[in-house]
């Protein structure tokens, strides 16, 4: 479960094209980063796999159905945002439940998964408290249970990082390091960050105007940059 794969997906939106026809596999379990400058069309392919847009042509497969036929909801997938998109009346315990609740579980299996997702990210003692009432990071963790709850076949990541400040921000990065070591579930996380890139990616896939410049493992575009475009963002000595 979590093989995603794009065959020649193209995006635009009124006369703009915005992604032309893009390729891409994604194994299940894998780690994923989709990396780039501002612009260069990582969330508008994360809204497309997701199913937030639609694709202009081309398809996306998710463990070989065609994500066409399937509505968001249906797909598989749990989106974590920058933006927490939290409900702030609601205690951390109702926010991580709501996808659940939304589904129609009993409270005694809601109750048991939160319960299970907070342990895992270390919110066991915050399950009463209502969002305002917590840290940056610890909104971020509640986000990220929100998603883990749905047991999804593929998480993904919208430079989920990017609203903390930078200490925050490392050990975050080892936390969703470790979250998919446990879980081994597909993850695609975006960002514009080349350290995050390096450090958490199985897979780096490099952006550049909506087409994929080079795609490899962290150290084969260190060692082997395709180009100058692929060099300076990777921080390579070419
Ligand atoms: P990134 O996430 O890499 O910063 P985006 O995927 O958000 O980039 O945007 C890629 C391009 O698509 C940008 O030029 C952006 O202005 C354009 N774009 C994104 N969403 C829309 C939309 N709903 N309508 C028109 N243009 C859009
Ligand atoms: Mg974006």
């Amino acid at each position: 479960m979590g093989r995603i794969v794009l065959d020649k997906v193209t995006k635009s939106f009124g006369e703009v094209t915005v992604i032309p026809p893009l390729d891409l596999t994604i194994e299940d379990g894998e780690f994923t980063v989709f990396v780039g400058p501002s612009g260069c069309g990582k969330s508008t392919l994360l809204r497309l796999i997701a199913g937030l847009e639609d694709v202009s042509s081309g398809a996306i497969w998710i463990d070989g159905r065609d994500a066409a036929s399937d509505p968001p909801s249906k797909r598989g997938l749990a989106m974590v945002f920058q933006s927490y998109a939290l409900y702030p009346h609601m205690t951390v315990r109702k926010n991580i439940a709501f996808p659940l609740r939304m589904a129609g579980l009993d409270r005694a299996a809601q109750d048991r998964k939160v319960e299970q997702a907070a342990a895992v990210l270390n919110l066991t003692d915050y399950l009463d408290r209502r969002p305002g009432q917590l840290s940056g990071g610890q909104r971020q963790r509640v986000a990220i249970g929100r998603a883990i709850v749905r047991e999804p076949s593929a998480f993904l990541f919208d430079e989920p990082l990017s609203n903390l400040d930078a200490a925050l921000r490392v050990g975050m990065r080892l936390e969703i390091s470790e979250l998919h070591t446990r879980l081994k579930t597909t993850m695609i996380y975006v960002t514009h960050d080349q350290v995050e890139a390096m450090t958490m990616a199985d897979k780096i896939v490099v952006l550049h105007a909506g087409h994929i410049e080079q795609v490899g493992s962290p150290l084969e575009l260190y060692r082997a940059p395709r180009n100058l475009f692929v060099a300076g963002f990777i921080g390579s000595p070419k």
